[in-house]
């Protein structure tokens, strides 16, 4: 079956007369038919907060997509990437953690883990295979994301895999939306999701999706998820069910749009890079073409100019990209970021102003006239009195 075909059918009541979609589960208390089958506990789930029929609709949804033994559903992205490390990491273990990772994440390692006596060894996004360098018999995990936030490094992930060995590789997967990148397929142990950008898809809700290629893994997930007492709202997991059905629609069209806009911005005097896979200047372009089987909406410029005054004029004049936090839904957004305030490795050395773009669904040329217009309006002002 192949991933259109996946998205539209599974997850979906199989049999008797039936609505086509799963009803939303509301329920803390599992109701035993008698006292035997209370004591034998036969179900996988007797309470509530291990999910509902709901969240095994979406749970099969995401296996399907991830090619997983087992997915387990979290409240968010972060606190499933934060999840899959704990369950692996622990004291007197080290994780090893790409230095281009989610900046929330490296937060947790930094502020949570460090102090519980896990060491948080921080590697460069392009090791590759040279990872096998870094791995001690101390070491519980290898965490990666490709293309890394912001800055989006490609990652070699067969290559890492290989030299892993043992270890458990995790993958932030959240780019790539399980549709345009496989890793668990690469090799890897654990590919992890945002769901609250592109499967949910509307920028309405808050998931987050950890998948396993083995029921080994699988389990030792689920076994930490239930000891922490995660629980997820079946309406939540409507919502994001509800999304998944268009994701390959959605996808197929905001590689379009970020495609063209990352050509258009490419060409103008006030960029001086632009950090998409997709275009043959990224540095790892030939290993989006090996690995990844289209590119999502999201990206990066380097400006020129570095000076906050610029860049504020230029954000506050576009009518069409939003300034905020996340992305993944239908809308266009604009965030400013400093890469290197969240990196240890040096591997990023830029001091320009970095904006990361979210391309949308709207019409491109509204996209590209309001940029145009921005930089006009950003070039034409001059810089205000110190
Ligand atoms: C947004 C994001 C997360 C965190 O997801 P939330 O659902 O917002 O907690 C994790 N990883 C990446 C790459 C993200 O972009």
């Amino acid at each position: 079956m192949k991933d259109e075909t996946k998205l539209c059918h599974l997850g979906r009541p199989h049999e008797g007369l039936r609505m086509v979609n799963p009803a939303v589960e509301r329920g803390s208390t599992v109701v035993f038919p008698s006292y035997d089958d209370f004591r034998g506990r036969g179900r996988p789930k007797y309470y509530g907060r291990h999910g509902t029929d709901t969240h095994e609709a979406l749970r099969e949804a995401v296996m399907a997509l991830e090619g997983a033994e087992g997915v387990t559903l979290t409240s968010s992205g972060l606190s499933a990437v934060n999840m899959a490390i704990l369950a692996y990491a622990k004291p007197g273990t080290e994780v090893l953690v790409t230095d281009s990772t989610y900046d929330p994440v490296r937060a947790f390692c930094d502020q949570y883990l460090a102090p519980r006596g896990v060491d948080v060894r921080y590697y460069d996004p392009l090791i590759g295979g040279g990872i096998r360098k870094l791995i001690t018999e101390k070491t519980a995990l290898i965490h990666c994301e490709s293309p890394g936030s912001l800055t989006f490094e490609l990652q070699d992930l067969p290559a890492i895999c290989e030299a892993a060995g043992d270890v458990p590789v995790t993958v932030d997967n959240t780019w790539g939306a399980g549709h345009f990148y496989k890793p668990l397929q690469l090799g890897a142990t654990i590919s992890i999701q945002s769901a609250t950008k592109y499967l949910g898809g509307h920028s309405d809700v808050f998931l987050g999706t950890i998948a396993s290629r083995t029921a080994k893994a699988a389990k030792t997930i689920f076994k930490t998820a239930q000891l922490l007492g995660n629980a997820t709202s079946p309406d939540d997991v409507y919502t994001v069910l509800r999304g998944m059905r268009t994701l390959h629609i959605r996808l197929a069209e905001h590689e379009v749009q970020g495609l063209a806009l990352a050509r258009w911005l490419e060409e103008r005097e006030e960029v001086a890079r632009v950090l998409h896979p997709g275009l043959p200047s990224h540095p790892q372009h030939e290993l989006w073409k090996r690995d990844f089987t289209g590119a999502s909406g999201l990206f990066s410029v380097v400006l020129k100019r570095g000076d906050e005054a610029y860049t504020r004029r230029f954000i506050d004049k576009l009518n069409f990209y939003a300034l905020g936090y996340s992305w993944g839904g239908y809308e266009s957004l604009c965030l400013p970021a400093w890469p290197a305030t969240c990196r240890s490795q040096g591997a990023w050395r830029e001091e320009r102003q970095v904006l990361r773009f979210h391309a949308g669904l709207e019409a491109i040329e509204d996209l590209t006239a309001d940029l145009d217009q921005a930089f006009a309006a950003a070039n034409q002002e001059p810089l205000p009195a110190p």
